[in-house]
């Protein structure tokens, strides 16, 4: 029987698995795909502490080399449910594991537009990660939607590869970040669509051709990067009592969870600010409660 397993392997995952390690604990850390998370699809990150500037998929690879060298406890196996009586139970595609404690650090997933033939072109045209997908569009006219400060730092980052960035958002104001704003406004590469919304994806050979717009105007692209926000990872507590919102899972200033012994941190939690920064240190801050009160 462990006394932690933690369900996510991103920073605040990796980041409670050393706090655990560090307090002596029996800890499992648990991941259905890489190590590193959301952070793995991100070019560049420019405000974390001590690492920064770093491309995410290094900044992964820092953090699952800690987990190495601090011989933490891991397997890639994903998370199907969970049962939450006095003896937690974590249940994976490959078996089932006993702990004291569960702490939920899974993250969550890109949201995509919901159009016709959207999930056939991925991959095809269509991509959520500009650091995986980015160098197939070197020298075209590509085009990425959304308005918070992943479109807009994904739009700087491919505007460097690309000929052209078309960048869509459906309304006038943009929510990301106003530097990043900035900077997008600079570009001389980068064209703003604002007030517009994609109608229909089109269609040759398999792959995208180009975009219909709500105005009908049509655009030629071979890459469109969809950055609309996200929807977290809680599928697998579906059975299970711990409050949740809109997907979000609820805590409270200890990253507690409404079932006891149950702790929730990082982007799977309803909060203000999504930073990489407080994922990391929400997951310490859990680690460090649970420590305090048993
Ligand atoms: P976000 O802030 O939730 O923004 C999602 C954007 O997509 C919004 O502009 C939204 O439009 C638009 N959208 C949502 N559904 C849509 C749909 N069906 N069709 C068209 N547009 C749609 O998501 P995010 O940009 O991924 O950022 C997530 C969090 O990560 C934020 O807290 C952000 O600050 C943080 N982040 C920080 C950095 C950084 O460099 N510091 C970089 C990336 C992300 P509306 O505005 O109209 O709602």
């Amino acid at each position: 029987m462990y006394d932690l397993i933690i369900i996510g392997m991103g920073i605040s995952g990796i980041s409670a698995s050393i706090y655990a390690k560090r307090a002596g604990m029996k800890v499992l850390l648990l991941d259905g795909s890489a190590p590193g998370g959301t952070i793995n699809k991100i070019s560049n990150i420019e405000n974390y502490p001590g690492a920064s500037p770093i491309t995410g998929p290094d900044l992964a690879y820092k953090l699952f080399s800690e987990v190495n060298n601090m011989e933490i406890e891991y397997k890639f196996e994903k998370v199907t449910s969970v049962s939450l009586g006095k003896i937690k139970k974590v249940i994976t595609s490959n078996g089932e594991y006993e702990t004291k404690f569960i702490l939920i650090a899974s993250g969550r997933r890109p949201k995509m537009l919901g159009l016709e033939n959207e999930e056939k072109l991925f991959g095809k045209g269509i991509s959520t990660c500009a650091l995986c997908d980015g160098t197939l569009y070197k020298n075209k006219d590509i085009a990425v939607v959304g308005g918070g400060s992943s479109a807009l730092s994904e739009a700087l980052y491919l505007s460097n590869l690309a000929n052209k960035v078309y960048l869509i958002h459906r309304r006038e104001e943009f929510r990301g970040e106003s530097e990043l704003e900035n900077q997008v406004k600079a570009k001389e590469n980068i064209e703003l669509i604002l007030n517009n919304e994609i109608t229909k994806l089109k269609i040759d050979d398999e792959k995208l051709t180009g975009i219909i717009l709500k105005d009908g105007k049509s655009l030629n692209i071979t890459g469109l990067f969809v950055y609309i926000g996200f929807i977290p990872n809680t599928e697998f507590l579906k059975d299970t009592n711990i409050n949740i919102e809109n997907g979000y899972i609820l805590v409270n200033n200890c990253q507690e969870t409404n079932i006891k012994n149950v702790y929730a941190s990082g982007d799977v939690t309803k909060k203000e600010i999504y930073q990489i920064i407080n994922a990391a240190s929400e997951g310490a801050i859990a680690v460090i409660n649970m420590n305090s009160k048993s």
